[in-house]
């Protein structure tokens, strides 16, 4: 069986300088997926993360489709999750609802180490709607108030 030029894999390294192959590349509009990124800097020779312009024909095979499986996967998620820094301010004990912190238990309590206005850092993993939900508010001063739940315990 005759193999027929055009389809034979071939070795050839492909670079951003010897064809417009990055144009469509991400990296040459926003923030590269690495400092030695070739599409956002053709002196670079690190290649690319974000698209198949690089490497031998079989490499680009294997990049582009492990990128259009990871693009497919992505669309396929109604919400795609971002883990969001945020920062929890202590605002009082409660029990069922009740506010406990001016309570002989209360006071108690609030002289360990959570004291009203006791700011702690987390990260919630939100949905990108709900995300977007708590920037749109905090841009009018408005914010979320949760309740604190141990899902383990020690
Ligand atoms: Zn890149
Ligand atoms: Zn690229």
């Amino acid at each position: 069986m005759k193999i027929k030029e055009s389809e034979a894999p071939s070795n050839e390294i492909v670079t951003a300088s010897s064809e417009s192959s990055s144009l469509g590349c991400p990296c040459t509009l926003v923030k590269p997926c690495r400092p030695d990124c070739t599409c956002a800097n053709s002196q670079m020779s690190g290649g690319c993360g974000r698209c198949s312009a690089y490497g031998s024909v079989i490499q680009r095979l294997a990049s582009a489709t492990r990128l259009a499986a990871i693009i497919d996967n992505a669309k396929s998620r109604k919400h795609y999750e971002v883990d969001a820094d945020i920062n929890l301010v202590f605002d009082n004990w409660r029990r069922n609802g009740e506010n406990i912190y001016a309570t002989e238990e209360g006071i108690g309590l609030r002289m360990g180490n959570m004291h009203s206005g006791t700011v702690f850092h987390g990260v919630i993993r939100l949905r990108q709607n709900e995300h977007q939900d708590l920037i749109e508010a905090a841009e009018t001063g408005a914010y979320a108030r949760m309740r604190v739940i141990l899902r383990e315990t020690p």
